[in-house]
């Protein structure tokens, strides 16, 4: 059940000269934080302890476009909570069938150049009703890699930080 509702706003800090400041100020101006405030009213189909679900009701790609984020400001995936992050994925699964979709992608950008454009991360369903509605990309042509380097690289990092 969802209890966002929208609520007064919450004065905004001008930015500071601290790194503390600006920190504080970007927080105070993200999107998905103003959500979790109840600062802004959304269309809420799912929350729970770590993770809000809404529908995109402001740039829908198709219907039944929705948005899933962690509770806690992480601006990219790979520092956003473990327990949110899981709940998020089988999130996707249950509102996919409870839309009674199969054809559907799943959206996530981290960083600007890869396309993410509000810097709290954050999980895109995305149903494809049809080839026209929905997520229309064109898929670039893989070419082949040696990866072994890349791969000793991932290999070392997981076994130091798991
Ligand atoms: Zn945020």
């Amino acid at each position: 059940m969802c209890i966002i509702r929208a609520r007064a706003p919450v004065p905004v800090q001008l930015p500071g000269r601290s790194l503390q400041t600006r920190l504080i100020c970007c927080l105070a101006d993200c999107l998905l934080c103003r959500i979790v405030r109840g600062e802004l009213a959304v269309e809420c189909i799912v929350e729970t302890d770590h993770v809000i679900g809404f529908m995109n009701e402001g740039e829908a790609l198709s219907r039944g476009h929705c948005v899933f984020f962690p509770r806690h400001h992480a601006p990219r995936l790979h520092e956003a909570g473990d327990a949110a992050l899981a709940e998020i994925l089988v999130l996707v699964k249950k509102v996919a069938r409870a839309l009674g979709v199969g054809t559907y992608d799943v959206l996530q950008n981290n960083g600007a150049i890869a396309g993410q454009t509000v810097f709290h991360a954050h999980v895109h369903l995305i149903p494809k009703w049809s080839e026209s509605e929905g997520l229309v990309y064109e898929r670039g042509r893989g070419r082949h890699m040696d990866q072994k380097e890349m791969a000793e690289r991932i290999r070392v990092g997981l076994a130091r930080r798991g």
